[in-house]
């Protein structure tokens, strides 16, 4: 970038629309499925039709106050529902209802990863809007999103790059999974974010005008957006323009920012108190029987982690994304508790293992009974690490007992001192070479001839035994 675009900063503030996972709508008993037939779940509610009533769900409010006590909001004791007017074909009621006057949740915050506190200015329930589909001339409309809860999350403009927003984004989500308040899925709608976004002359105590953007659609089209829209402000500002209060959309394909309308001021929208609701009001009751509802955060739950399996915070943190392998360490602790054992032989071996394989933990065949089994096995001194590691990495794709299979193939490790030091002795004399490197000091002499042992034992013994053995020997020349 040039030296003008550096003397602007980028400052960036979310909005993030979340479907909820409720069974029900907002505001009547449809179902919220996704994928249903085009207008199979709706009634006259959600459909608009005059003189029928909403009723709010109960459900609905537990997940936004959850989300709030999560991101350390205050949580309205009395807020109630606002219209905001405006004609759409996807808006069947010609309003929508939404919280303008008296959110639910105010305030809060959320720390990303790198520690910067980003402040949330208010989270609060509203109805989707139904769906608009475009097919040659014609538009057809199905109203099954139609009354689905929405929270949406306002952040304050915070964020000084796009990857500080991914980075809040990301956390954001495993919240949002964690308390089972949304699937998250981009790709069907469950999560939508615009990005408000200005820029100011570096160091500048006021932002600028921003300009709000629409339908990104992953988490990685922030970094491009950010970079495309600022350049077209800062060229803007360069050449003498002023940014305007504006709505752009996001084009993916050829990645730049187009102009959809001028932004839309709360006037224009004439909202005023729904008159079909009563307030929603809350005691310090209610939000106390929620807060005990509430599972436990990411955070806690690898808090838990490290203190009961006494592994690092690294090593939770993998366990909690891959569930699969979670459910793997978990039953093998059962039979064999030895949480080093097990993690090393899965984070340090299985990892290779999938990495050649082009494996996921969801395809490990291996259960937790033979592997079990098979650190017994490495534990007890019967089977070589060599032949551990072999079985280990065969047990990835195919299921079966090793305890047995490694008696039908001979490969008990040959434990018996007497052998180990015949061995020896046998090695010794087949490599005078060798053995001469060693009396001049050259201690690589000394794992050649344990490998040549191994040889010898077909890999059935304990290195480390048949190392000591061969040093015995050697040490009885000098
Ligand atoms: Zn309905």
């Amino acid at each position: 970038m040039s030296i003008l675009y550096e003397m602007y900063e980028t400052v960036i503030g979310l909005e993030i629309h979340v479907e909820l996972l409720t069974k029900t709508k907002l505001f009547c008993a449809c179902s919220t499925a996704f994928g249903g037939a085009p207008n199979s779940n709706t009634c006259p509610v959600c459909a608009g039709l005059p003189g029928s009533l909403p009723v709010l769900n109960r459900k609905a409010v537990e997940k936004c106050v959850m989300l709030g006590l999560a991101l350390h909001s205050d949580i309205a004791r009395c807020s109630w529902f606002d219209r905001k007017n405006y004609y759409y074909p996807d808006n069947p009621q010609n309003y929508q209802i939404t919280q303008f006057y008296a959110p639910l949740c105010t305030g809060g915050y959320l720390e990303t990863e790198g520690k910067k506190r980003i402040r949330i200015r208010e989270m609060h329930l509203e109805d989707d809007a139904g769906k608009l589909l475009h097919r040659g001339k014609k538009t057809l409309i199905d109203y099954n999103r139609s009354g689905v809860p929405l929270i949406e999350i306002v952040t304050a403009p915070d964020f000084s790059s796009a990857e500080e927003a991914v980075e809040f984004l990301r956390k954001l989500r495993e919240i949002l999974l964690s308390l089972g308040i949304s699937d998250c899925k981009m790709q069907e709608g469950s999560l939508r974010v615009d990005v408000n976004l200005s820029v100011k002359p570096a160091g500048a105590e006021e932002n600028g005008v921003r300009a709000e953007i629409k339908n990104v659609n992953s988490f990685s089209e922030l970094v491009p957006l950010a970079a495309f829209e600022k350049k077209r402000q800062v060229d803007l500002l360069a050449a003498g323009g002023r940014p305007v209060q504006e709505t752009r959309g996001w084009d993916g394909r050829t990645q730049t920012t187009f102009f959809m309308r001028r932004k839309e001021t709360p006037r224009d929208y004439r909202y005023f108190r729904e008159p079909d609701l009563p307030a929603l009001a809350l005691t310090d009751a209610d939000i106390a029987a929620i807060r005990v509802k509430m599972p436990k955060s990411a955070d806690a739950v690898r808090q838990e982690m490290m203190e009961r399996f006494g592994i690092s915070a690294a090593e939770a943190a993998v366990l909690q994304k891959e569930p699969s392998l979670y459910a793997l360490f978990c039953e093998t602790y059962a039979l064999q508790p030895d949480p080093k054992r097990i993690l090393n032989r899965l984070l340090q071996e299985g990892t290779a293992i999938l990495r050649k394989n082009g494996q996921t933990w969801e395809d490990v065949r291996m259960r937790a009974v033979d592997f079990a089994a098979l650190l017994e096995l490495g534990v007890s001194g019967r089977i070589s690490l060599t032949t551990e590691k072999a079985l280990l990495q065969r047990m990835f794709s195919e299921s079966f007992d090793p305890v047995a299979y490694v008696r039908s193939q001979d490969l008990i490790q040959q434990t018996d001192e007497g052998e180990l030091m015949e061995t020896a002795r046998q090695v010794v004399a087949d490599n005078p070479a060798s053995v001469r490197d060693y009396l001049a000091g050259k201690d690589r002499a000394l794992q050649y001839l344990t490998g040549q042992g191994m040889k010898a034992l077909a890999g059935r013994a304990d290195a480390k035994r048949l190392q000591d053995c061969i040093r015995e020997v050697l040490e009885d020349l000098t």
